[in-house]
């Protein structure tokens, strides 16, 4: 059975340090799925009808790696892909804390899902989402983060 995982995320805006999340993943799953989470409710800074066709350009050549976006329970959208593996990236502690809680519910939620954590790459260590949304808000350029020109 081919080994499917999914990289959930926010994804706003998706960024260098993601890119290499899901490329590294390729190594340990035969396909990964990167699920952005909208929720209707949230309003998003980066455009998501902008933000799917970038990601997806970025990852044209790979045909075992698919962009989604979805509006239900992480644990669900991984059934419905007979994924089981869900794959986050960790930075620091911050991370891990967080990270550990969400990894117990979802295997609650979901018995045969396991979490996969790979460590940030240290050149990407320090790249955040919200950050770079910070920065873009007061005018700054946000490219290189970016595996796309925005
Ligand atoms: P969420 O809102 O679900 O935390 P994010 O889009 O911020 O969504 O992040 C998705 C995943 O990518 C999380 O597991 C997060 O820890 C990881 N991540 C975020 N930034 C980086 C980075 N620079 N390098 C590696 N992993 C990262």
């Amino acid at each position: 059975m081919s080994k499917i995982a999914l990289f959930p995320g926010s994804f706003d805006p998706f960024t260098k340090g993601h890119e290499d999340i899901v490329l590294r993943s390729l190594k340990l799953f035969d396909k990964t799925i990167i699920a952005i989470g909208h929720n209707t409710q949230k309003a998003r800074y980066f455009d998501l009808d902008k933000m799917v066709p970038l990601i997806k350009k970025v990852f044209a050549k790979y045909d075992n790696i698919e962009v989604t976006v979805y509006n239900e329970l992480t644990a669900e959208l991984a059934k419905k892909y007979q994924a089981e593996f869900l794959i986050r990236g960790l930075r620091n502690t911050t991370d891990f804390e967080y990270e550990s809680s969400i990894a117990q519910v979802n295997r609650r939620l979901y018995k045969e899902l396991e979490s996969v954590f790979l460590i940030t790459s240290h050149k990407y260590a320090a790249i955040n989402s919200s950050i770079i949304r910070e920065v873009h808000k007061y005018g700054g350029d946000i490219n290189e983060f970016l595996p796309y020109n925005l």
